[in-house]
């Protein structure tokens, strides 16, 4: 069965700066992505940029994510 993750946006408010979700989860569920989409020869504005869960069916819900997120802001449930 596929998880839900969902990471509260107001809550993870720098994740460029954190990563810390990113990098523990041992199947590289979650991903880094931007409110405004790809953005070519561009610069993005670092408040833009959030995670969200990409390869659910990877999720083996070990809630590394949820217990390593210093700001509560991810969910897991099945
Ligand atoms: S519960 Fe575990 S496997 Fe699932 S997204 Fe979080 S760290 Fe990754
Ligand atoms: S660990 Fe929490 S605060 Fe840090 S990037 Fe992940 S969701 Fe955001």
């Amino acid at each position: 069965m596929l998880p839900t993750i969902t990471v509260n946006n107001k809550k993870c408010t720098d994740p460029l700066s954190c990563r810390k979700c990113l990098l523990i989860c041992p199947t590289h569920v979650l991903g880094l992505g931007t409110k405004v989409g790809p953005k070519k020869h561009q610069e993005i504005d670092p408040s833009q940029f959030i995670v969200a869960g990409v390869r659910f069916e990877k999720c083996t819900g070990c809630m590394d994510c949820v217990n390593v997120c210093p700001k509560s802001a991810i969910q897991v449930s099945f």
